[in-house]
């Protein structure tokens, strides 16, 4: 997909004002602040952060998948249908893994070790979908290994007789089974060597491709997300800070963290000097009053210190959290 036009495709998935609380004996913990943005049809959306961002939260909320005493509010749209928020359990459950599939963060620990891996495929197959005859299921679940780089004869195997790589391609296997429309990788190449993350993000691309879902890849390494995605959306302390398609973006990052994230990233292009950010993401649970980047923004005022900057629109398909955006100087 062409990341400029991406718009122009339908919206699968809107998200407004989604927030997520944990909650602790002390205090209410804001993981996810007001998070809004549209996923078009078909499109590649990168979520990237450093560690304590919100971004896994934000992935889990999406899905319902936090567990109390976490409270999950605003309102999350699949297919024009209704609020996600909203359904019974039952019906959740029902949209998972059918049309909202989620590979979570060290999927490929939780494959059961004392399975085989048809087993595993054969059991999420069978709580949804139960009506096929069992030759069926099984002819599915090849064509799907397949789909992901893997012989059938996988099938046959236990998880521990598989490489990290295979074995994540098993785990994507899984997502793709019921081919969902959206699908939420959550740092879908962590523990992998470079090599293999590179494989695994091709692999996801051509099933995407294939199956024509929408994916949402959830990521802190700006420079595979450079190649996989069609926009990206940043996140700082649990809110966006800014989002835009991926090449605009790396042209020109408009918000100082983006700004910071992009220097950080080596150029075998450029001669640029990589520079570092000073001080590190304030915890969720004490988060500094008005922009919560302000204590390490270079760029802040008065104003930012007392201010919380909303996501504002500041060019076609561009979004961005700054109240100095339109004046900050540009190398
Ligand atoms: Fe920096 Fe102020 Fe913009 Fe926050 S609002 S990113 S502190 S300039």
């Amino acid at each position: 997909m062409n990341a400029v036009n991406s718009s122009s495709f339908p919206s699968i998935l809107q998200v407004q004002n989604l927030r997520a609380t944990y909650y602790t004996n002390r205090q209410a913990i804001p993981a996810v602040s007001d998070v809004s943005f549209t996923l078009h049809q078909g499109e590649r959306l990168g979520i990237v952060g450093e560690s304590g961002s919100g971004k896994s939260s934000l992935a889990l909320a999406l899905l319902r998948l936090l567990k109390p005493p976490t409270k999950i509010e605003g309102t999350v749209t699949y297919n024009g249908g209704p609020n996600l928020l909203a359904l019974s359990q039952a019906q959740m459950r029902t949209l998972r893994w059918r049309d909202l599939a989620l590979i979570p963060q060290g999927a490929m620990n939780s494959l059961n070790p004392v399975m085989k891996v048809k087993h595993q495929l054969r059991d999420v197959f069978a709580a949804h979908q139960q009506d096929w005859p069992a030759d069926r299921v099984d002819d599915h679940i090849k064509e799907v290994l397949g789909l992901v780089g893997l012989p059938s004869t996988v099938g046959e195997l236990y998880p521990h007789e598989l490489s990290g790589g295979m074995k994540q391609r098993v785990c994507i296997a899984m997502a793709i089974l019921l081919e969902p429309k959206v699908i939420i990788a959550d740092e879908p190449t962590s523990a992998l060597d470079v090599v293999v993350q590179r494989l695994i993000m091709q692999t996801l691309r051509q099933v995407q491709a294939k199956l024509h879902s929408a994916v949402i890849i959830i990521g802190h390494d700006m420079g595979l997300m450079a190649q996989f995605v069609d926009r990206l959306a940043v996140m700082y302390a649990g809110k966006l800070v800014e989002i835009a398609p991926v090449k605009p973006f790396y042209r020109t990052p408009l918000h100082p963290y983006s700004r910071s994230l992009i220097a950080a990233v080596p150029s075998t292009r450029q001669q640029r000097v990589m520079a570092g950010l000073p001080g590190s993401q304030p915890p969720l649970a004490q988060l500094p009053t008005g922009c919560a980047f302000h204590p390490r923004c270079p760029f802040a005022v008065e104003r930012c210190r007392r201010e919380i900057p909303p996501l504002r629109t500041v060019a076609p398909e561009r979004a961005v959290a700054c109240h100095l955006v339109e004046t900050l100087p540009h190398d």
